[in-house]
């Protein structure tokens, strides 16, 4: 197992208070896998993968284990940690013109984590740094390394964060939205690229989006986020052909199916609830066509529905099946795309 998570929580002072953002989160990415997290804006998946590179607060609070390739980094100190993140892990931010310094050329910035993590020489880095673009498909390599991040395109600036994130050949890469800035023809030579370099190298992926296409073009598993918690959690095929949790199914809706002529897309009522005013049961209760009672007073704990899938959801509880309080309450969840 490349990277294991267990019961990670994150809580950040606001107004004298620690609120607590992420609620025991635990999953794991395995050699050459991608795993996808999705969710609305405000369900924590950023918040993740920050709280995993440490990208926090000084005041943050982060409790659980982190272990990367046998390490458990949550222990490690800032310089310890300055030696794993950008060596063997990496992050692509969402948008590559606000994450390169406009003042430097993109041959420097890309050289820079070799710099920090390597002992090559100038002329080594820089055959390094022409590979590392030509890898990433930018043509012209001898002049681009020259160029500054204003002269290239959107699509040519998130090459070179690829790049940049690829330089000391990480173990394990995490895409935080990669593609959203971008245009949809883009998007796919990007989500193109990551599958290329993923099966050249078989680093672990953790591809953080609220984009289900993006999940089906790249992932291998997938985790459903749902305001700081992990409410679903399958094989990619088996999360689209038999999403369960009633968010899941409601994030399925909302985009359009192969072969269907005016259809109605559907959405989602209501808003992610605020860390402050989290409700005490399901977290999902005030946005659910399938409330019951014990949704309102208990928060459901991970569901096994199989062997790979798992769901946080009384309506498969089996103790609340036997009750009969269901009745007809469960959710249709055959989907076709
Ligand atoms: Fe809906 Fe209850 Fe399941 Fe939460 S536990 S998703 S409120 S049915």
């Amino acid at each position: 197992m490349l990277l294991d998570v267990k019961d990670m929580s994150l809580s950040l002072k606001r107004e004298g208070k620690y609120i607590r953002i992420l609620d025991q989160i635990s999953f794991h990415v395995n050699e050459g896998e991608t795993i996808g997290i999705v969710g609305e804006s405000g369900c924590g998946k950023s918040m993740t993968a920050l709280s995993l590179m440490r990208l926090l607060p000084d005041k943050a609070r982060l409790e659980g284990k982190v272990v990367l390739q046998g390490d458990e980094i949550t222990s490690f100190s800032k310089r310890k940690l300055e030696k794993v993140r950008g060596n063997q892990m990496s992050m692509i931010f969402q948008n590559p013109l606000t994450s390169l310094n406009p003042l430097q050329t993109v041959g420097i910035q890309i050289e820079e984590s070799i710099i920090l993590h390597t002992k090559m020489g100038k002329q080594q880095r820089r055959k390094r740094v022409l590979q590392l673009l030509n890898e990433v498909g930018l043509p012209r390599s001898e002049e681009l390394i020259d160029d500054y991040p204003h002269q290239l395109s959107g699509g040519m600036r998130q090459r070179i964060m690829i790049a940049m994130a690829m330089a000391c050949e990480p173990q394990l890469l995490i895409c935080d939205e990669p593609t959203t800035a971008l245009d949809v023809t883009v998007q796919a030579q990007i989500l193109e690229l990551m599958n290329e370099i993923k099966k050249e190298t078989q680093m672990g992926i953790i591809m953080i989006t609220h984009d289900m296409g993006v999940i089906a073009e790249v992932c291998d598993r997938v985790i459903v986020m749902y305001a700081g918690k992990i409410v679903e959690e399958a094989p990619v095929i088996e999360l689209f052909l038999n999403p369960k949790h009633p968010y899941t199914l409601g994030l399925l809706d909302s985009i359009p199916k192969m072969g269907i002529r005016k259809q109605k897309l559907g959405s989602i009522p209501g808003t992610v609830p605020s860390p402050e005013k989290m409700p005490t049961g399901c977290r999902f209760v005030d946005r659910c066509s399938h409330a019951m009672d014990q949704c309102r007073n208990t928060l459901p704990e991970m569901i096994e529905i199989n062997e790979n899938h798992y769901t946080a959801c009384w309506l498969y509880d089996e103790e609340v099946n036997k009750s009969g309080s269901i009745g007809s309450q469960k959710p249709e969840t055959a989907f076709h795309y």
